[in-house]
């Protein structure tokens, strides 16, 4: 590192690569775009000052996450990582919402199957018309109106596939 070739990052800041640079272990000069990006979206200054606050050990894991959020910034520059972060979050939401569904069926299957019940209790919780179950399926759409809030987001992650860009490198 350094010497002769400079790294990335001072080939692009137009500078003398020292013995000692900060970007030098993360930035080679054979991937000028990684720090580019990085550069564009937080500015070098800034990012050699994260990485100086840091103990080396953690510095890589950092670059990784900066190239990551940087990337994400770039393909949306609306809602950056927090676009990836609420798909998930929806699809979390959605997915307990499917999975209350399939148990809500489950019961509902399970007291048609069994006609003499213990609980007395039970027996009057069952309603024949499983009423019960489709005020469950009622509920839904509040659920997914919720979620189409965002719809926004996760069109726009669907077009960019922010998953398939490396983060670790
Ligand atoms: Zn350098």
């Amino acid at each position: 590192m350094g010497g002769n070739s400079p790294c990335a990052s001072c080939k692009l800041l137009r500078r003398r690569c020292a013995k000692d640079c900060i970007f030098a272990p993360y930035f080679p000069s054979d991937d000028p775009q990684k720090f580019a990006i990085v550069h564009k979206v937080f500015g070098a200054s800034n990012v050699s000052k994260m990485l100086q606050e840091l103990l080396v050990h953690q510095r890589a894991d950092a670059v990784s996450s900066l190239v990551y959020e940087a990337n994400a910034r770039v393909r949306d520059p609306v809602y950056g990582c927090v676009g990836a972060i609420s798909y998930l979050q929806n699809q979390v939401s959605e997915l307990q919402m499917q999975l209350a569904v399939a148990q809500a069926e489950i019961l509902c299957v399970q007291m048609q199957h069994e006609p003499a019940m213990p609980n007395p209790e039970l027996i009057e919780s069952i309603d024949p018309d499983q009423k019960s179950y489709f005020n469950l399926q009622n509920d839904l759409p509040q659920f997914f109106n919720f979620s189409s809030s965002s719809n926004v987001i996760h069109d726009s992650l669907k077009r960019e596939t922010i998953f398939g860009h490396d983060m670790v490198s």
